[in-house]
């Protein structure tokens, strides 16, 4: 740092200056002199002219933002005081009066006048916090007053004269000093002892002076700034070290200094003895002088001597200590007692051991909670409580888990047999394998099962997981479980061993998980272990569906779907879960519509097989039928199978009917209708449009002939039921028919016999055995 002259104020008349103080809070100066003058000053640091092109490093040009002339003394001003907190000045001058000046909108005004006038004031001190003021008087008076001019306390002290006066750090105290008795130079660093008000150090220079009221002691070499000062001890702090390298600060770095009365103590506790030591004290009595003669007694044993100076540096523990002494007898105990006291510990544990008290030892490095001490001294042989090493086995392992070394604590929490620390050490080592071994361990219904299977679900460990939550017996929370990791399997399994009565919820929300995944065929099999066979059907006539959109269709696959869908829709009739019962028409309309499309795609096929036998009539027949199936079957596809078989059997009435369904479908495109126009033409410029041949059989109902197609007669309305066999109807003989008691559907007896199940559902006929008729 570099001082230099910034700025020359001159006073006019040359007028001879007494005083001056500084507000460091605002920059003010005040300055006092002869007749009366008082100014306050305030220099700018010309900071704001920023513009002007003043060359780099040179302090700016300061100037004066304040040069106030306070009219009031008519004498010489001799002391001059600030009150930085409350933003007033006190003078004060020769003939006594004292002013109290207060600014007010940028100008300072008199806010009171003192006029005791019997003395000079020499000093005058504001207190720390800016509320009190004490002034002392040159004939000895002393007078301490408030912030707002009242007078709080005043001494006189006789036949002396004074010549300053300061507040000490706590503002309980007043320090007034004679003339000439602390005058200082060079002091760059003070501080009072915080806990004596005559103790006070100060830096001059590279040494250290201890005032004990005026007295220095003899000086101590130091550059360190003091930053605390008490119980004789001074601290200060190596800043210019510090400033050297100021990322790299050490302990080093902070010195301690103790007050000569202190480091006397300790040379004639060595040297000397305790009895010439307590005369010193006696003449220098301090706490922490008494405390270290208690100190000293206690290693001698000398319980009264220690006793009478703890009590006397007030030291409560010193005198339990003593107290507790009195009561024991052996001094090796003692001793280590005292050793303890004195935070030798290792020497504490020695003797305590050596004295053949490993209790002691034990209870001493328990208090200390120093528990790894205490398993040693445990296994060496001393009988304590379980209950003590389990503590310190935990209080061990504690720590561990304090630094987190897992894999230690764990250790500890092994011999303490502590599962709750053994689930965190393991969990944060992620040790799956170790926390699942812990199930077996840990009780039923025990709350750590839950932390338990929280962290294997957490990791994704089903397994152990359920088997924690089962033994918690919430098997509940287990099944959901496996269903958030679409472990159906064993959700189901659980559900049904704990009969759970959310089962037939979680199968609903299982089915249509499957769904969802288009997984039907599972979903089929799901429903229907779980009698859900309505809900299977339905899903086995979507699944008959999906086979009938693939461009590789496969119409026994479509038939066998629709067959097991509509033998599941009839066993939900009499076997369907409770939840199930079905009641709506649509759901009716569903089972019939099942074996409806069973029967499309059965007869679908055996027009294909009859084309192939090269039975053609009887594809005919078949595909007259099948036209009732336009609602399952695409009628595009209905009425080419129809126009084809029948043209190809010479029946050109049924072929050219067919045309006309295909010529005048809604949904065809323009190619496909001239497609079919010109087939159409072709095959009837050469033929009539005419059936060639007509088979006629006689209704079994009326007897009146029927064309062999038909499925139902024209005069009287019966029905031809279709045999499953052959596709043709049973006109004249539907006395003469097998029926599936499965299917309820129909065939020639002639042709059941050939055959072991039912053509459509595929039934055995042996179990069917009873149903001719
Ligand atoms: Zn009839
Ligand atoms: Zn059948």
């Amino acid at each position: 740092m570099f001082i230099y002259l910034s700025k020359k104020i001159a006073i006019p008349n040359n007028a001879r200056i007494n005083c001056l103080a500084w507000n460091k809070e605002d920059g003010y100066l005040a300055v006092g002199g002869e007749e009366g003058l008082l100014k306050v000053l305030k220099l700018d640091s010309g900071g704001k002219s920023e513009s002007d092109d003043k060359p780099k490093g040179l302090a700016a040009s300061s100037n004066l933002s304040m040069n106030q002339t306070l009219d009031g003394h008519s004498e010489d001003v001799r002391v001059i005081m600030w009150n930085e907190l409350h933003r007033k000045l006190t003078s004060s001058d020769e003939s006594g009066i004292i002013i109290v000046w207060l600014m007010y909108k940028g100008t300072w005004y008199e806010e009171m006048i003192n006029n005791r006038k019997k003395s000079t004031v020499v000093g005058m001190d504001w207190s720390s916090d800016g509320l009190k003021i004490c002034i002392v008087y040159e004939d000895g008076a002393v007078i301490v007053g408030s912030v707002d001019g009242n007078r709080i306390w005043g001494k006189e002290l006789k036949g002396i004269h004074l010549s300053g006066v300061q507040w000490s750090p706590d503002d309980d105290n007043i320090n007034t000093y004679q003339n000439g008795k602390l005058e200082r130079k060079d002091v760059w660093a003070m501080c009072w002892a915080s806990d004596n008000p005559q103790l006070l150090s100060v830096m001059e220079k590279t040494r250290m002076y201890i005032f004990k009221g005026v007295h220095p002691e003899e000086p101590i070499a130091c550059a360190g700034y003091i930053c605390s000062f008490n119980d004789l001890e001074i601290q200060a702090v190596l800043l210019d070290e510090i400033i050297e390298a100021p990322e790299k600060p050490n302990g080093n770095h902070i010195i301690k200094l103790e007050v000569k009365s202190l480091r006397d103590t300790r040379q004639l506790l060595e040297k000397v003895g305790i009895t010439e030591t307590i005369q010193f004290i006696e003449d220098n009595p301090h706490p922490r002088l008494w405390k270290l003669l208690g100190e000293a007694a206690l290693k001698d044993l000398n319980l009264t001597t220690a006793e009478s100076a703890f009590v006397r540096s007030r030291n409560y523990s010193g005198i339990q200590l003593v107290k507790k002494l009195q009561t024991i007898n052996g001094n090796a105990i003692k001793k280590a007692y005292v050793e303890a006291y004195l935070e030798n510990f290792e020497e504490a544990e020695r003797l305590f051991i050596e004295a053949d008290r490993r209790d002691l030892a034990l209870s001493l490095r328990q208090t200390l909670g120093d528990w790894f001490r205490v398993i040693q001294i445990m296994k060496n042989g001393v009988t304590a409580p379980d209950l003590l090493l389990e503590t310190a086995y935990n209080s061990a392992a504690d720590y561990f888990v304090h630094n987190n070394n897992w894999a230690a604590a764990a250790e500890y929490y092994e011999l303490s047999k502590n599962i709750s620390g053994l689930i965190e050490c393991h969990f944060h080592l992620e040790n799956l394998d170790a926390l699942e071994k812990l199930i077996d361990k840990l009780p039923e219904k025990d709350a750590l099962l839950k932390r338990l299977s929280d962290i294997f679900a957490s990791n994704a460990v089903i397994g152990p997981a359920v088997k924690c939550l089962l033994k918690i017996g919430d098997a509940k929370s287990a099944v959901d479980l496996c269903i958030s990791h679409n472990n159906w399997d064993q959700a189901i399994h659980l559900a049904t061993q704990y009969r759970l009565p959310e089962i037939a919820n979680i199968f609903k929300t299982y089915s249509a998980h499957l769904v969802d995944q288009n997984q039907l065929l599972k979903a089929v099999e799901v429903n229907k272990q779980t009698n859900f066979y309505f809900t299977a059907a339905v899903h086995a006539t979507k699944l008959a569906q999906n086979e009938i959109n693939k461009s590789n269709r496969n119409l026994l696959d479509i038939k066998k779907l629709f067959v097991y869908s509509a033998l599941l829709m009839e066993l939900s009739k009499t076997k369907s879960a409770e939840e199930e019962v079905l009641n709506s028409d649509s759901d009716m309309l569903l089972v019939d519509s099942a074996w409806r499309g069973a029967e499309a795609y059965h007869l679908l096929i055996l027009i294909h097989e009859h084309l192939y036998a090269n039975k053609i009539h009887n594809a005919t027949i078949t595909a007259f039928k099948l036209q009732e199936y336009c609602d399952i079957i695409p009628p595009q596809e209905v009425y080419s199978i129809l126009a084809l078989v029948s043209c190809l059997d010479n029946e050109f009435g049924l072929c050219s009917n067919a045309f006309t369904k295909l010529q005048t479908l809604p949904n065809i495109t323009k190619a496909e209708k001239e497609a079919y126009d010109k087939l159409a033409v072709d095959i009837f410029t050469a033929q009539d449009p005419v059936d060639l041949k007509t088979y006629t059989l006689k209704c079994y109902n009326c007897e009146v002939p029927v064309i062999d197609w038909c499925t139902s007669c024209s005069n009287c309305n019966a029905n031809f039921p279709s045999c499953m066999v052959s596709g043709c109807p049973l006109i004249n003989n539907v006395e003469d028919k097998w029926s599936c008691n499965v299917c309820h559907h129909v065939a020639k007896s002639v042709y059941a016999n050939f055959r072991k199940s039912c053509p459509l559902c595929h039934t055995s006929i042996e179990r069917n055995s009873s149903n001719y008729k």
